[in-house]
């Protein structure tokens, strides 16, 4: 697979970024991942460049979107697309089922009887970490295989990094950028999508039908993606040398203008 373009116009761009493993290096506790100020100047720089047309998309809650970088609120995407937020607003996915009483409650009696695994509630739908315990991946893994038959009209399973995740069939991060491409910010905009994961495939697929830029983040696994970058610290290379000579572009066109 190539590796990411090299020069990507940020004023005719619209920008979506995955969060875990893409901007920031997965931690054993989901609840350890901070943002260093660096990341947070950068997306601020990327935020201004693209006059707005940057989202967060991640499978987390917005609430711990926010928390990790911070309570600098950029415009981001939780819960796979239950949870939007653009620049100035707040806009309330349509509801979805909740999770039935009962398997919640079976889930929580496993993540009880085991030390090391963890629970992640979001709107609609769990998570089931067991980085911490990965002896424990076929006991997870048993559980939630059983459970999902009565759940398999309104839920999907995604067997993430270390993960499992029960999350609304009806939110995935494709539907969430198609969406968002509707706004005013985002609108006639080439979608570029950064992500690692699963989860991302669903954004992969709608970005590369736009004639967007859908870029995965290390191996693993099967992607639709058509570039690829290492690591998380070769997307924020990337990102700062986009931003670098987009600024640079962006000086040598005002020189031409004042010039002219
Ligand atoms: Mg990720």
């Amino acid at each position: 697979m190539p590796t990411a373009p090299k020069y990507i116009d940020l004023e005719t761009t619209a920008l979506f970024l995955d969060v875990d493993g893409t901007l920031l290096d997965i931690e054993d506790h989901p609840g350890d991942v901070r943002a260093d100020p660096e990341l947070v100047e950068l997306l601020q720089q990327l935020l201004m460049h693209l006059n707005g047309a940057l989202a967060l998309i991640s499978g987390r809650s917005i609430a711990e979107i926010d928390r990790i970088f911070d309570n600098v609120h950029f415009p981001a995407v939780g819960a796979h697309g239950a949870e939007m937020r653009e620049v100035n607003t707040v806009r309330a996915a349509p509801p979805s089922q909740p999770l039935p009483a009962h398997v919640l409650a079976r889930i929580t009696q496993l993540v009880d009887d085991h030390d090391g695994l963890l629970l992640e509630q979001k709107k609609g739908g769990v998570s089931l970490h067991y980085r911490r315990a990965p002896e424990l991946a076929a006991t997870c893994r048993a559980l939630v295989l059983e459970v999902m038959p009565e759940l398999e009209s309104d839920f999907r399973l995604i067997d993430g990094k270390m993960v499992y995740e029960i999350a609304p069939r009806q939110h995935n991060k494709g539907e969430a950028i198609r969406q968002l491409l509707k706004s005013h910010e985002f609108e006639q905009r080439q979608p570029v999508f950064i992500g690692d994961d699963i989860t991302d495939e669903d954004g992969f697929e709608v970005v590369n039908a736009l004639q967007g830029i859908s870029i995965r983040v290390g191996g693993g696994s099967a992607t639709v993606a058509r570039y690829a970058l290492d690591s998380v610290a070769d997307v924020r290379a990337w990102l700062r040398s986009v931003v670098a000579a987009n600024h640079s572009n962006t000086k040598s066109r005002r020189t031409n203008v004042d010039e002219s």
